[in-house]
């Protein structure tokens, strides 16, 4: 039988990082499971969020940080609702989809490029603009027309506008100052 060292395998620095910039006692996380059970992508997850969750706590910063799973995540909360300790987990995966790009661990350029362009399409408007966004990814993966045949159905079903419907009041400009700390604050990190 093969053993691990773990001890070996364990990276304090990742793990006090993961602890300081999600603000998560991640020491609670008892391993219950609750948080998988109600993930809509534990299907399609490479390793499920409550083992995510494990790697962080064993300090397993390579094998956290490289899963296809926190590109997967779509921050639905629902694994945060369910934790009985309370815990952000969706927090934590967005904290590590973070600490992912800056260590240079992108593991699928599609997933992480169609982050890149939500991210991009809610900066400019507000909230995302959808058929931007499918353009700007069609681009982006080099098979502009993979979709196309979905449009006339979701344009008839009102589900993608032709123009983007920005939000009103003082919401695009609250969105964007939300962008421009995070530049700044990602600016100060690289110091
Ligand atoms: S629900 Fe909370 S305590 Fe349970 S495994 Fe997930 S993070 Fe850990
Ligand atoms: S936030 Fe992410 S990990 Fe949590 S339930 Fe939703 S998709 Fe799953």
């Amino acid at each position: 039988m093969n053993t691990i060292d773990l001890a070996a395998c364990r990276d304090q620095d990742f793990m006090d990082a993961v602890a300081r910039e999600s603000g998560q006692d991640l020491k609670s996380c008892y391993q219950c499971g609750n948080c998988t059970a109600g993930c809509a992508y534990t299907e399609d997850y490479d390793i499920p969020v409550h083992q995510v969750m494990r790697l962080v706590q064993l300090g397993m910063k390579d094998a956290a940080l490289s899963c296809r799973s926190i590109w997967l995540c779509a921050t639905c909360q629902a694994c945060t609702t369910r934790c009985p300790n309370n815990i952000q987990v969706a927090v934590v995966m967005d904290v590590l989809r973070h600490m992912a790009r800056r260590a240079g661990h992108a593991p699928e350029r599609l997933v992480k490029g169609f982050a890149d362009s939500f991210l991009t399409s809610v900066a400019r408007h507000g909230r995302v603009f959808e058929a931007g966004l499918a353009a700007c990814f069609a681009i982006k993966s080099g098979k502009p027309l993979q979709d196309a045949g979905l449009g006339p159905a979701m344009l008839s079903r009102g589900k993608l506008a032709f123009m983007p419907h920005e939000p009103g009041g003082t919401a695009k400009a609250e969105v964007a100052a939300i962008f421009a700390r995070f530049h700044s604050g990602a600016a100060e990190g690289e110091k």
